[in-house]
């Protein structure tokens, strides 16, 4: 924490900005440096610092990957509330500046549902501690952009068993319709695959699933009685929405491949990858807009992150040579994609740099308004991951803002 408050000190005295960085696997560019500045490399501070029985929490530095975290929980027989599924380098602290949402967050909510405290260097160098949501919404989902996040407290669960039950259908409007009913049994996460990635995964990890779009419905079962009805439920709902109940003898395997999203690929293929949370009821309409002429190479997968919203990952695969600049233009197709989404009420799942101008479609305008607030008081010089969440001006053209730029670059493609 020294290290930091010094660091925020000369940053100040000469206006080089800090750019926090955890595991860097955010994807939404909140960890790049866009003008000038100073990389703060956070990966040293992950200690688990203690694990409270009594009010079900848990205390660590922010760069503690959820993965790490789990394992300490697991010995004493607790466990995530809730993760994303880059479990393995995703650090605590990352997940709070994005605005994280994932694995368990149906039951649990999203981050801020389950912070209990936050330990923050503010950009004047000052420290402060927050046990107030209000206070949190300053640092959740700001990319680091209003301080650096040395200490966390959050919530934990004990380790109930999940029961996992697959399920696929042939069209996607049925599986959306099948996931919708899957509020009847309150699960702890509902997850999907479109019928293009259980290809894939059937030809890279052989597997030998159906050539369909897949659910896979977990649940918290403490008792034989809870998961008789857990069943019978999903049964019905399979049966009225016309899906197929997949064998239980698959569900372990499945279940695993939720972290090896990018294992998947060949040599010489790359994914483009995009996120969108879309309401359900627009998200067979959606899927239908994208273009046909490439429809086999995307590949979706998603989770439910509330009952009326699902959060969509449209991953375009690709045989790239990633040397040659013209191959990023196919990232702005994605991107288009995206902003389709955005026009029909959906929102990007954080802002960074790419998304930057975007936060007030994912949070509101309100507290967009006192995000802005909070940061001009406590970062006078604009020194703290700046360039991010607010759409910065393109050094070239300096009347446009980076996201029309890319809007524009976008529509040539
Ligand atoms: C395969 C894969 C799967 C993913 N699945 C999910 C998912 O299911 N759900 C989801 O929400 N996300 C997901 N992500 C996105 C990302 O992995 C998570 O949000 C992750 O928790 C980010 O943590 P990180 O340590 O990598 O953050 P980084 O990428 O290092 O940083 C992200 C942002 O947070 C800021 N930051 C980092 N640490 C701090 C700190 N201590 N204080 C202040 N600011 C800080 C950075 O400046 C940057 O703006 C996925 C990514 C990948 C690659």
């Amino acid at each position: 924490m020294e290290d930091i408050k010094k660091a925020f000190e000369i940053a100040n005295k000469t206006k080089i900005p800090l750019i926090p960085r955890a595991g860097a696997t955010s994807g939404h560019g909140g960890t790049l440096v866009y003008k000038k500045g100073i990389i703060v490399d956070l990966t040293k501070l992950n200690r688990i610092i203690d694990i409270e029985l009594m009010d079900q929490s848990v205390t660590v530095e922010p760069a503690v990957t959820f993965h790490d975290l789990e394992k300490a929980l697991t010995m004493q027989s607790l466990a995530l509330c809730s993760y994303p599924s880059s479990i393995y380098s995703g650090t605590i602290g990352g997940w709070i500046a994005q605005g994280g949402e994932g694995i368990g967050s149906l039951k649990y909510g999203s981050i801020i549902d389950l912070l209990l405290g936050l330990e923050v260097v503010l950009p004047d160098g000052s420290v402060k501690y927050y046990t107030e949501k209000e206070d949190f919404e300053m640092f959740v989902g700001a990319q680091g952009t209003t301080g650096i996040i040395t200490k966390v407290k959050l919530k934990f669960r004990f380790d109930i068993p999940l029961k996992h039950i697959a399920f696929t259908f042939d069209n996607f409007s049925d599986m959306l319709k099948g996931l919708s009913r899957c509020r009847e049994v309150e699960p702890f996460s509902v997850w999907f695959l479109n019928k293009h990635k259980v290809d894939y995964l059937n030809k890279t990890l052989g597997y030998i699933l159906p050539s369909r779009h897949l659910v896979i419905v977990s649940k918290e079962i403490s008792y034989d009685e809870e998961e008789k009805e857990f069943r019978e439920k999903i049964y019905k709902i399979v049966r009225e929405e016309k899906g197929q109940l997949i064998s239980d003898y698959y569900i372990q395997g499945i279940w695993k491949a939720r972290f090896k999203i990018f294992s998947i690929l060949k040599e010489m293929e790359n994914y483009i990858l995009g996120e969108v949370s879309i309401p359900l009821d627009y998200g067979a309409e959606y899927i239908e807009s994208l273009p046909k002429k490439i429809d086999k190479k995307i590949l979706i997968e998603g989770i439910m992150v509330s009952f009326s919203t699902v959060s969509i990952i449209l991953n375009l695969v690709l045989k790239t040579d990633q040397s040659k600049i013209k191959q990023y233009k196919k990232f702005l197709q994605v991107y288009k994609w995206i902003l389709k989404a955005i026009k029909i009420g959906g929102f990007p799942s954080a802002t960074g740099l790419w998304f930057g101008g975007y936060y007030h479609t994912i949070y509101g305008k309100e507290r967009e308004e006192k995000l802005l607030k909070f940061k001009k008081e406590v970062d006078k010089n604009n020194i703290c991951n700046p360039d991010k969440v607010w759409s910065p001006k393109v050094k070239q053209l300096p009347l446009i803002s980076l996201k029309t730029a890319i809007k524009i670059i976008g529509e040539l493609f």
